[in-house]
């Protein structure tokens, strides 16, 4: 599973433009988004900070560790240190992991792709469920004004 657009469609250093019907006008525009996309359910342009998968930078970082570990567990291990590489490279990978699939979720709208594509029914409930629970945080204020009224008489 791939939750990964196509880069090519959309250039990363391009942001973005507010579509005429999207949801939000005013959206926050991140500088190092990894990914730029439209959200399918409200048109409102998105973008994801985080990669699922690790960057050259982070291959050099795990065979920098690894290094100091094999260094480190050499006299007791001998050359089965290597399967620290492994260990780190799955936890690593599992962390970006969910990282990425904590931005997912469109906070304009609550679709979250990555369930779409598991199980349609629980999206569509996962977007009622948060259209429900920002109805009710609209409508707390209200009912605190109406509380705070009849305080006052
Ligand atoms: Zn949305």
């Amino acid at each position: 599973m791939s939750l990964e657009p196509n880069r090519n469609l959309i250039p990363p250093d391009q942001t973005l433009k507010s579509l005429p019907n999207s949801l939000e006008k005013r959206i926050y525009h991140f500088k190092k988004a990894t990914t730029h996309f439209y959200c399918p359910l409200c048109s409102t342009p998105r973008a994801i900070a985080n990669s699922p998968r690790p960057s050259v930078k982070n291959h050099i970082q795990m065979i920098l560790t690894t290094s100091v570990l094999v260094l480190l567990f050499y006299p007791i291990m001998e050359w089965r240190a290597l399967v620290f590489f492994f260990i780190i490279w799955a936890g690593l990978e599992g962390f970006q992991r969910l990282l990425f699939k904590r931005d997912v979720p469109c906070p304009h709208c609550g679709f979250d792709a990555s369930w779409y594509k598991k199980d349609v029914r629980e999206a569509k409930r996962r977007v009622q469920e948060f259209w429900k629970t920002r109805a009710a945080e609209k409508a707390l204020p209200t009912a605190n004004a109406s509380s705070q009224e009849k305080l006052n008489n």
